[in-house]
């Protein structure tokens, strides 16, 4: 049985790489994802930031938001990529 991602509800196949600093269940964009913000958090546009919009971008799935923001975070700390 493949479990489901505590984030986003989406299984975890072998294949895919998991978050590496946790024992939960998580994709690892996902489990970065619930570290670091959304997508809109990280360009300071969400409401918690003083902005208008929900900390992850609309119209799209849980899984993807989170790919979107762990993206967007790694290309700003490139140092973390090596980790992989
Ligand atoms: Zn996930
Ligand atoms: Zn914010």
């Amino acid at each position: 049985m493949i479990p489901n991602c505590q984030w986003c509800d989406e299984p975890v196949l072998s294949t895919e790489p998991h978050a590496p600093f946790t024992t939960a269940t998580l994709h690892w964009e996902c489990g970065l994802r619930s570290v670091v913000g959304g997508l809109n958090h990280l360009n300071g546009t969400c409401t918690c930031c003083g902005g208008t919009r929900p900390p992850d971008p609309e119209g799209t799935t849980r899984r993807r938001a989170a790919q979107m923001a762990a993206q967007a975070w790694v290309a700003r700390h490139p140092e973390q990529n090596n980790k992989q």
